[in-house]
């Protein structure tokens, strides 16, 4: 589990990795005041981590009878399957978002006015002959092929990332 903690704590904050990785020690499941009482934390902060990862997918849960008076109540689980499905989910969201703002700096040009700094779409620095429209400067085309340039290695390692992922889901079930 270590080098995806780094990436679990951002995603789910500290009391979520807490936990998770207690969930993951009991897998048949605790519901959420033993877990409170277990990690020495607060009901509340519990419940709301608990209520991100399962919406997350990091956790699930399960409604169970108890006793003869059939009292429902509800425990919540883990495994290791579902803490990598719901990683996988996240990175592909992630790649999501990254392409489209990467089509965004592909297809936007922008023109930016030396003198006050005002910033014009193509449309607008068309639609005034390319100077700016406060101050009659010739508009200057603002280069972003630093910004694309980084997308484009972000979004290959994604994919990348995303394909040995599923390549090793694929093996563990
Ligand atoms: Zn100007």
């Amino acid at each position: 589990m270590d080098e995806v903690s780094y990436v679990l704590r951002a995603l789910v904050g500290e009391v979520g990795e807490k936990v998770l990785m207690l969930l993951l020690e009991h897998e048949e499941g605790l519901d959420d005041e033993e877990i409170a009482e277990k990690l020495g934390l607060r009901i509340n902060d519990v419940r709301r981590a608990l209520y991100e990862l399962a919406k997350m997918g990091f956790v699930e849960q399960q409604r169970i009878a108890r006793g003869e008076l059939a009292r429902h109540s509800y425990r919540w689980r883990t495994d290791k399957g579902m803490i990598a499905r719901a990683l996988l989910q996240r990175k592909r969201a992630t790649l999501k978002k990254l392409e489209e703002r990467l089509a965004v700096e592909e297809s936007s040009v922008l023109y930016l006015c030396p003198i006050d700094g005002y910033r014009y779409t193509f449309d607008e620095a068309f639609e005034n002959y390319f100077t700016c429209p406060r101050c009659g400067s010739d508009l200057i085309e603002i280069n972003n092929e630093e910004i694309k340039k980084v997308l484009r290695q972000l979004v290959d390692k994604l994919r990348e990332e995303i394909a040995r992922d599923e390549a090793a889901l694929s093996r563990s079930v």
